[in-house]
């Protein structure tokens, strides 16, 4: 229930200006986002690179409302690639994108998108590494998969995230799982109708199970984009029965969530890349991080308190 009414909360403006204006929510961002600039970026990539652990970096930034605002998009990550390439990390640090950052809901945004977020991949590539199209809510899911389509005949690495929750993603998952292909499987993280979407945990956690074997057992590279550790102990078996080499597959997991699970994993000798998110437009990802577990929400309001 809670959970429901923050990612309802994620989309309004009003509550954005409250959340945004109240500066004790900084400590509590902190935890989850890098920094709101490119030089607090790179710092977080260089402490976990020195764990041994790969980053996909996130610009924030989402539901652009002007085409002005979805070119900025595409130059912040240009400048975050211009500032990856002295550092010659290759794919230990990728980027993952959210096509609305990029105005695909706006008028003509598919094909806004698409121009906005192709000198992007053409980027990536100069530079060793690759980009990740991020997967929004279920009305994107198809705009999504044709851009990566398009992309990936230029930019074969690019990769594409699949949200087990919805309906449709087992049969996307056995399209997806042939040579080259890149997934990243997730539990699904927007609040979607019955009609497309599994809403019980159970339910999600099931079709979890079943994509990842899917993906697992397929000819891609699969990434394990989840901190649940019945999933992780899953992704780890199948590796096993698979007999999949460590560099045919990876885990993902959030920045500042199970740091401790990242470096073991790490560790075992297993490829652990952190998503690090970082820009001042930090709100709706921060709202949809406090709706995954009740207790990041105590935490955010014992803070309120405890100035
Ligand atoms: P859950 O069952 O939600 O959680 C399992 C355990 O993980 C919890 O008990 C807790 O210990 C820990 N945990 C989970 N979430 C949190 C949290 N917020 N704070 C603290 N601890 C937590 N979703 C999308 O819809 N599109 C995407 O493109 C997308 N990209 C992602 C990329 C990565 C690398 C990851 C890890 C997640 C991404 N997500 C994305 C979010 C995802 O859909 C889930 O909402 C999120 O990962 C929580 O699901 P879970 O698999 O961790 O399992």
């Amino acid at each position: 229930m809670l959970g429901q009414a923050l990612l309802v909360a994620s989309r309004r403006p009003g509550l954005r200006k409250v959340v945004v204006g109240t500066p004790v929510t900084r400590r509590v961002v902190d935890r989850f986002v890098a920094g709101e600039t490119l030089p607090d970026a790179l710092a977080a990539v260089d402490a976990l690179r020195r764990d041994g652990i790969a980053v996909t970096l996130d610009h924030l930034g989402e539901d652009i409302t002007s085409r002005a605002e979805a070119v900025a998009s595409r130059d912040a990550y240009l400048a975050l690639l211009d500032g990856l390439a002295p550092l010659q990390l290759g794919r230990a640090a990728e980027v993952s994108v959210k096509l609305s950052a990029f105005g695909q809901a706006l008028p003509g945004g598919h094909d806004l998108a698409l121009e906005l977020v192709r000198p992007v991949a053409e980027a990536a590539t100069a530079v060793g590494t690759t980009v990740t199209l991020d997967m929004e809510d279920h009305r994107t899911v198809d705009s999504t998969l044709a851009v990566l389509a398009e992309l990936r005949r230029d930019h074969p690495g690019t990769g594409a995230v699949l949200q087990a929750a919805l309906h449709r993603s087992e049969a996307d998952a056995r399209d997806l799982a042939v040579a080259g292909s890149r997934v990243r499987l997730v539990k699904g993280a927007y609040a979607e109708p019955r009609t497309v979407a599994h809403t019980e945990k159970a339910e999600v956690d099931a079709a979890y199970r079943r994509c990842l074997e899917i993906l697992f057992t397929g000819d891609g590279y699969p990434m394990a984009g989840t901190h649940d550790p019945a999933m992780i102990a899953l992704a780890l078996e199948l590796v096993g029965r698979t007999g999949r080499s460590a560099d045919s597959y990876e885990f993902q997991l959030l920045y500042g969530i199970r740091t401790g699970e990242q470096q073991r994993l790490a560790a075992d000798g297993h490829t652990v890349r952190a998503y690090v998110p970082y820009g001042a437009d930090w709100y709706g990802y921060f709202m949809r991080r406090l709706a995954e577990r009740p207790a990041n929400v105590q935490f955010f309001l014992r803070s309120l308190v405890t100035k």
